[in-house]
């Protein structure tokens, strides 16, 4: 029998490799259901910026970067890079410790004129020791917060990586410690984005919270729509059924704000702060996978709508405001 077993075992793998992937409503859901299931789940104990649950969920992340790899996707380290993983040490003013933490950066090289940025953070707040006798923990899974946008990106990321949209090139972030202060975006911005060798960079897009759509009406939120001229023009009212709430800017508590203070426009795509943010009930149970699909299938229509030349930079009045957030989280 064994040989047969083997010879069953090849064609597997064989299948495994040359198979495309499917982008159909249905299996592009089961992904995103099977991603948020990991993402969400009580093992990861609420993936603690800079702690080794952050550092498991990023084993997650890039175990699917490459499984994408194995597929003959179009997705690469980032030029003059040979990991996805860019470790680094923060001081935590939450204990005073030096911890480590790590952004999960992948790049899809379209040969194209421009570059476009994506992110989301993929670290939430932990947990709490209820009786650790007992071993029971009160566990913030941050389904919403922000499993929701860490789903989304890994999805979009495998569309994009499949030469769809390849007018542009896109490097794909998940960010860590956002929780604790935007780590993960401002060490990107104040170390890689100086240097880093690809064609201009033109946008930046935040996932940040978009698993709760229809928890109180049907709406999603967009900021940044005033970052740049035409910005506005090209993000619709209406997506199907779902009104579009277009805000000119956001408040710096996420991580967009550093890319602004590079001059760097971007649309932020959120389903806003339900009752259950940063609370033990933000759990999986709550989330709204088809409004997750529902924000990437508009992410790839803007991205589709997008004319580069008529992307310009706009300063607007909050400018200041944020400039001063970031030099904040760059003291240390
Ligand atoms: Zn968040």
């Amino acid at each position: 029998m064994k040989p047969i077993i083997n010879l069953i075992l090849v064609l597997c793998i064989n299948i495994n490799l040359f198979s495309q992937i499917s982008f159909t409503n249905n299996d592009r859901q089961q992904r995103i259901i099977r991603d948020m299931k990991v993402l969400s789940h009580d093992t990861l104990m609420g993936r603690k910026s800079a702690s080794k649950y952050e550092w498991k969920a990023g084993n997650y992340i890039i175990n699917e970067l490459n499984k994408l790899k194995s597929h003959q996707s179009n997705i690469n380290f980032l030029p003059a890079y040979d990991t996805y993983r860019f470790a680094f040490t923060i001081k935590n003013y939450e204990n005073n410790n030096k911890d480590t933490t790590a952004d999960i950066i992948a790049y899809i090289d379209n040969n194209a004129p421009y570059t476009i940025i994506i992110g989301a953070h993929y670290d939430h707040v932990g947990y709490e020791i209820y009786d650790s006798t007992k071993g029971q923990y009160l566990i913030y899974n941050g389904a919403d917060d922000n499993a929701s946008g860490t789903v989304g990106l890994l999805e979009l990321t495998r569309h994009l990586s499949n030469k769809f949209l390849t007018n542009y090139n896109y490097i794909i972030c998940f960010w860590g410690s956002e929780e604790i202060g935007l780590y993960g975006s401002a060490y990107f911005c104040q170390k890689i984005l100086p240097n880093i060798n690809v064609p201009p960079i033109i946008l930046y897009i935040n996932y940040d919270m978009i698993g709760s759509l229809g928890y109180k009406k049907n709406i999603l939120t967009i900021y940044g729509t005033a970052t740049a001229n035409n910005l506005k023009d090209i993000v619709p009212n209406y997506y199907d059924s779902v009104k579009i709430n277009k805000l000119p800017t956001a408040f710096p508590f996420s991580d967009h704000t550093c890319f602004y203070a590079n001059n760097i426009p971007y649309l932020y795509f959120t389903t806003g702060l339900p009752k259950t943010y940063h609370t033990i009930k933000d759990e999986i149970n709550l989330i709204n996978f088809n409004g997750i699909l529902f924000t990437i299938k508009l992410t790839e229509h803007i991205l589709s709508q997008l004319n580069p030349q008529e992307l310009q930079f706009k300063k607007i009045k909050l400018h200041h405001y944020i400039h001063t957030g970031i030099a904040l989280y760059f003291k240390s």
